[in-house]
Formats: C-alpha cells, structure tokens, sequence
C-alpha cells in the first residue's frame, strides 16, 4: 500500500508537523496559496481558540525543503463562484508564482474550500496540473476517473481513520491518502495522536510512503 498525504494554507503550525514528519521520514505534500504570502507572518483567522498564522513568504523555502508543493490557487477564492477565465488565471498565477518561488514543477491542485464544479475542473486541466484533490472522502480504485476529481481516503481527524486505513491496506495495489490543516491540532493529545499515526504508518511493513504526483507521471505504477 502506498500512503500519501497533504498539508494545506502554509501556516506556521506546519513547522512543528514537520518535525514529526522528517523524524519518520514521512513524505508529504504542502498545498500553498502564492498571493497570500506576505513579507510578514500574518493571523488569518481563529480556529478552536487559536491564532491561525500564515508564514511569511521568505520562509517558505526553509520550510518545506525535502517536501513536496502543491497548487491551492493564488488566492484561496471557491473556484466554483468564479468565471472559466477568472478559474485559469487564479490557478495559472498560483502555479507559476510557487514554481518561481521554489525553482521546481508544480503540478498537484488542492481545491480552497475542497469547491470545485466542471469550470474549476477545466481550468485545473488547462494549467497543467496532473491532478487536483477535493476534499470528499472517498474508497475509489487508483488512478481515480478523472484525476481533477481525486478525492482523498479521509481527513486526518475521521473518526474512521484507522478503519479507512485497513481496508486500504487490505489491498495490495491500495492507496491511502489522507489529508488536513495542521492547524487544525489544537491541543497536546491531537499532536501526539497524530505523531502516533505517523510512527504506526512509518513502521507498517505493508505502508510505503509515496509521492502524489510521481502517481501521475507517465509510467508510474
Ligand atoms: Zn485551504
């Protein structure tokens, strides 16, 4: 089985995820919003109690070295309100800032708000992204039908997690793909839950981590 899993919205409680992560060798992809990067971090909403705080632009690199970046469009607009034109040029501009930004291919879509429709699907196509993920859980064979339609195995937080997780596992060519906002772990027993997750899925023989867009590329799997 192969597992892959994705972080959205750069925020700076990615940076304490990340240590978990390099300490398992765990791949991940972190799905970025070029436009709204500042020159400063910046609180950009509450969640549970918490300041919500977006990492400012020259800390990206540092960050996410070792990992994977993901497309979540320029500004984090519900693509499904926007018009075709006004789709593909958010997409394209978030796409080309970010490769700019870190010198290498982006080709993976999150949709903001997990909002898609046929007009977000078409501009995910036209802007060269290999696949674009929602955000609806879904037991669905690998490749999916239409890959700007990927829809992951669960959220990190599913109560189902670990089920999901077993019936995946359960087949040989599965793929368990999880995904969330890690600040969306808000206290000390969510981190170590989490860590736990990680050490299980890292210390599984049948679990290999994999890299969601080398699923797409030509000749993989
Ligand atoms: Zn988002």
């Amino acid at each position: 089985m192969t597992v892959v899993q994705c972080w959205d919205d750069g925020v700076t409680s990615d940076l304490r995820l990340i240590e978990i992560l390099r300490q398992y060798q765990a791949r991940a992809t972190f799905n970025l919003n070029a436009g709204l990067h500042g020159e400063q971090r910046q609180t950009i909403m509450r969640h549970r109690e918490t300041d919500v705080v977006r990492l400012a632009r020259g800390e990206l690199n540092e960050t996410y070295d070792g990992f994977a970046i993901g497309n979540h469009s320029l500004t984090h607009p519900r693509l499904d309100k926007l018009s075709p034109d006004e789709a593909r040029r958010n997409l394209a501009e978030g796409r080309d800032r970010l490769q700019q930004l870190f010198g290498r291919p982006v080709v993976g879509l999150a949709y903001p708000f997990g909002s898609f429709n046929c007009t977000a699907m078409e501009a995910a196509r036209e802007t060269g992204h290999l696949y674009a993920r929602t955000t609806r859980s879904a037991e669905q064979p690998f490749p999916p039908e239409d890959p700007m339609a990927f829809h992951p195995s669960c959220h990190v937080l599913a109560p189902d997690f670990g089920a999901r997780y077993e019936r995946a596992r359960a087949r040989p060519d599965g793929l368990f793909y999880f995904w969330g906002h890690a600040y969306e772990l808000t206290t000390e027993r969510m981190w170590a839950d989490l860590e736990t997750v990680i050490a299980r899925i890292a210390a599984d023989p049948l679990a290999q981590w994999g890299d969601l867009a080398a699923l797409f590329e030509p000749n993989a799997r």
